[in-house]
């Protein structure tokens, strides 16, 4: 078993060794039942990006209910929201997302089963994830009007995480300008304090226009939008030989015409393109929007991009980081029952062989933990930045203002992301208790930063230093809508 030994981290307080978040962890106990129906309500909807209405709606009447003043409908995007209790500096946020995936639809038990085949599902915990974070801002003002503190604290109902939209949208319109620090968690499979970053990424769709003809009566009359569309693919496929070995490409055909016997006028491909910096995708996008030229000389058809959404990087923050780290050891981590270890025994019968020696080795972990159904430890401090290969818009807001994140483990050990396992523990107790244990880390780390001045400020000069040569603009573009256009058969 990983032994966590105090000594191993140095902590940086000053003064205030005591510091009281009596009245908060009470307002957490108190309200554990109403937080798991919460987050059961919104696992139950399942909705997916900018279609999140029960699922903002619920979290808006707890917040409202909670004295929090709350802006709906912000950025431009109905789902988006930002709830604030309080008054003038530090501004403290967490980050809230409630987006459930397409297809995940998944009953809470250890056996692959829809609860409607097709529907969407919890893959991702972000039913656990936008209620710990609320339920940390709630506490946390708790304290404060007991103790009479100054400062405000707000909770960001961030829509489409999965889609890259939210946030970025938000970043763009100011909502994060006045921030001091940002706390966020991520449900998962370890209780980890760590310091990676994630990839840079645009998605966008390429539609190619050319001219229809009777496929078998007058084909030399057509031009193929389709056939623009493979080309294009084909040469991306090339592309991928002479970009930075990081760098991923993926695609879908979204439309790729009617019937054969019509040669097609429209088609389109969808791309997501990531690297590990910003100016990278940037490069690869250029370079792939030259390639939809050449697929349009090639097949005299003509194009348009629209680019859906873009993201950064995320920019680690280690005094953040860090202090999230000690308030997880002082919270401790889950013990799990011997109903949770039966269903967790029984779901790792379902991982493909190798699965989870394989998810270990990607999250770093010790090796200790594949003797581990469910973690219940705390992963040593690890200071790695390397980017895993996914994106979150989490990144954007990692470069207005300094950023902390964690894990904690809401799910089996060895279960993959976006996958019917973690929807499925993500409605039950096993994503319960690992909500509300970030719930009580992330509160009291908040409040430390609250009354921590220098904390603060340490966190601030690190982000500068980061920041310095790289200030962050939009990845949008200036006229850039969300894409709620885009929505159509997403339900
Ligand atoms: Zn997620």
């Amino acid at each position: 078993m990983v032994l966590i030994k105090a000594k191993e981290y140095p902590c940086q307080k000053k003064g205030e060794e005591t510091m009281d978040h009596a009245a908060a962890m009470r307002w957490l106990d108190a309200n554990r039942e109403r937080l798991i129906q919460l987050s059961d309500f919104i696992w139950n909807a399942a909705e997916v990006g900018l279609l999140e209405t029960k699922s903002a709606q619920a979290q808006i009447e707890m917040l409202e209910e909670e004295g929090f003043r709350i802006e709906r409908g912000i950025a431009g995007m109905p789902t988006a929201f930002v709830a604030e209790w309080g008054q003038g500096q530090p501004v403290l946020a967490y980050l809230g997302e409630f987006d459930a995936l397409p297809g995940l639809s998944q009953a809470p038990g250890p056996d692959k089963q829809p609860v409607k085949e097709g529907a969407p599902g919890h893959g991702c915990g972000h039913n656990l994830l936008g209620t710990a974070a609320l339920g940390a801002a709630v506490a946390v003002k708790t304290q404060m009007e007991e103790t009479g503190e100054r400062g405000t604290v707000r909770y960001y109902g961030c829509p489409a995480e999965e889609t890259l939209v939210g946030k970025v949208f938000m970043v763009r319109d100011g909502y994060f300008d006045d921030v001091d620090v940002v706390l966020d968690w991520h449900p998962g499979a370890i209780n980890a304090a760590r310091n990676n970053s994630s990839n840079a990424m645009n998605s966008a769709r390429f539609t190619f226009h050319g001219r229809t003809a009777h496929a078998g009566g007058d084909p030399h009359n057509g031009r193929s939008a389709l056939d623009a569309v493979e080309l294009m693919n084909v040469a991306a496929n090339y592309l991928r030989e002479h970009i930075v070995e990081k760098a991923r490409l993926h695609y879908v055909i979204t439309d790729g015409g009617g019937e054969p016997n019509v040669v097609p006028d429209h088609a389109q491909v969808w791309y997501y393109v990531r690297a590990p910096q910003r100016h990278q995708v940037d490069e690869i996008y250029q370079r792939l929007c030259k390639i939809a030229e050449g697929a349009c000389l090639m097949t005299e058809t003509r194009y348009d991009v629209r680019l859906l959404s873009a993201c950064y990087n995320i920019l680690p923050n280690k005094t953040l980081t860090r202090l999230l780290h000690e308030h997880m050891l002082k919270v401790g981590p889950n013990q799990w029952n011997e109903e949770q270890l039966a269903f967790a025994r029984r779901m790792t019968e379902s991982f493909e062989p190798g699965q989870k020696e394989e998810a270990l080795t990607n999250l770093r972990a010790p090796s200790e933990l594949s003797e581990q159904l469910i973690n219940d430890t705390i992963l040593p401090w690890d200071e790695d930045t390397t980017p895993g290969g996914g994106s979150t818009d989490v990144g954007d807001v990692s470069w207005i203002a300094p950023t902390g994140r964690i894990s904690v483990a809401t799910g089996v050990v060895g279960q993959s992301g976006h996958s019917w396992q973690f929807a499925a523990c993500s409605g039950m107790s096993i994503g319960h208790d690992g909500m509300l244990m970030a719930s009580r880390i992330l509160a009291g780390a908040g409040l430390e930063l609250m009354r921590d001045a220098d904390l603060r400020e340490a966190a601030r000069r690190e982000w500068e230093e980061r920041t310095a040569d790289r200030p962050y603009r939009s990845p949008l573009q200036s006229d850039q809508v969300p894409p709620l256009d885009q929505l159509k058969g997403h339900h």
